[in-house]
């Protein structure tokens, strides 16, 4: 079977000596996977999910109880006051626009933490130009570099101190960046920094693939927002698309009359059949998310044994899903993903190549053979083309699937 699939003895043998070295961690992730399948089913009990909250709305999807329960039990997983989880957001980048923009006012000052957000923020802030961004409506923008991997405590709290700050934003995973992700003890010490000279400022985290990696979440910190796509972490991979926004009531609440419109708020918003995947993908999500871990950890240490640098390393605390693998080499980086793609379910006759996409500013390559489009919950893998030629692989809807994906990718990149 491994040989029809392609895959050669010598990988095989890496394979199985990799997994060998890797039960400790395996473990750790599956005591943190029923502790976070435990979480979910009590939100599920406290709300008394039913049939019925399966049902849909069409229209304007007034007195959608299914889609108000869901609101109810992202908040209580996710440890928040309320939430916004709504399929009207295309991605999210949009929900981090739609928060952005409901908070922050012409002259108010937003301030990044953790170094330069999300490549797909640059126009949104204003990085970029473009006519539509909070630049253009008058938002101030400004950004503390990391240093060494960790926050630069003492400008953070000179600069916040001075209290005319509105808000400020925490990535908590990398993105494409060469900085680490951000372990949750590290945003614990911030926001007590932050909190000790300004108890005001609005304190946002861009939550994306770090729901459900360790056992609290950044609102149990003191974060009064979180901000996360569904088709990561949180859907389960069986969500269709949206994503959500949680944390203080208060704020929910503005972003979701920005969401929708000043007065109907929360109030609308059709469903359109998608309760029940909502729900059974946050029910699937503790477990997708550990068989994620586990295919990240094995690659690293497949990767490592090899000689390549992963990030992190596989007995390292982990902040996100997210695995890097840096190669230093253009061929063996574009391999490695188009052998990713041919691991995949769904499409896995094709080649990605790397192109111009909107919102990123180098070429990227996108490897992702995945049920839904653009999920990255999936197993997937993408890059910018530029040097250190590095790897951003992610997802796994089973370790296994996760496994013979990686094993694909390393046989391609071998053969080349
Ligand atoms: C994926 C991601 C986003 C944007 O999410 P999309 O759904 O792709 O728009 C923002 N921030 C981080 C850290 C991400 O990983």
């Amino acid at each position: 079977m491994y040989k029809q699939f392609g895959i050669s003895n010598q990988v095989l043998e890496l394979a199985k000596k990799a997994e060998e070295e890797v039960t400790e961690e395996f473990k750790k992730v599956d005591e943190l996977c029923e502790y976070n399948s435990l979480k979910v089913l009590n939100a599920f009990q406290k709300y008394h999910v039913s049939d019925i909250h399966f049902n849909s709305t069409t229209g304007y999807g007034y007195s959608d109880i299914g889609r108000d329960t869901i609101e109810k039990i992202f908040a209580q997983v996710l440890h928040a006051e309320d939430s916004l989880v709504r399929s009207q957001f295309i991605s999210g980048t949009h929900a981090l626009t739609v928060a952005l923009f409901a908070f922050l006012r012409p002259n108010d000052i937003f301030l990044s933490i953790s170094g330069k957000p999300y490549d797909t923020l640059d126009e949104v802030i204003g990085i970029v130009e473009n006519a539509s961004s909070l630049k253009a409506h008058m938002v101030k923008y400004e950004q503390i570099d990391m240093i060494e991997n960790d926050f630069d405590y003492e400008k953070i709290e000179k600069r916040v101190a001075k209290n005319d700050i509105k808000l400020i934003e925490i990535q908590r995973s990398r993105g494409y960046s060469l900085r680490d992700s951000i372990t949750l003890d590290k945003i614990e010490r911030v926001i007590k920094t932050i909190r000790k000279v300004n108890q005001k400022v609005i304190i946002m985290v861009d939550n994306c693939y770090g729901e459900l990696v360790e056992k609290i979440e950044p609102t149990d910190l003191g974060a009064d927002i979180i901000v996360g796509s569904l088709i990561k972490n949180l859907g389960g991979g069986i969500a269709p698309n949206g994503a959500y926004i949680a944390g203080k009531k208060e704020l929910v609440d503005i972003a979701a009359q920005r969401l929708t419109a000043p007065g109907l708020g929360k109030e609308v918003g059709p469903t359109l059949g998608i309760n029940k995947q909502i729900l059974q993908g946050l029910y699937l999500a503790p477990h997708v998310v550990a068989s994620s871990l586990k295919t990240a950890i094995f690659a690293s240490k497949l990767l490592e044994n090899l000689g390549y640098e992963a990030n992190p390393k596989h007995n390292q605390k982990r902040a996100d899903i997210v695995q890097t693998i840096t190669f230093h080499n253009k061929e063996k980086l574009i391999k490695f993903c188009q052998g990713i793609q041919m691991g995949s379910p769904i499409d896995s006759n094709s080649v990605p190549e790397p192109w111009d996409m909107p919102g990123y500013t180098d070429k990227v390559i996108m490897a992702a053979g995945a049920f839904t489009q653009g999920s990255s919950i999936e197993l997937s893998c993408d890059a910018p083309i530029r040097e250190p030629y590095m790897a951003f692989m992610q997802g796994g809807l089973t370790y296994e699937y996760g496994k013979l994906g990686v094993l694909k990718a390393l046989q391609r990149m071998l053969e080349n």
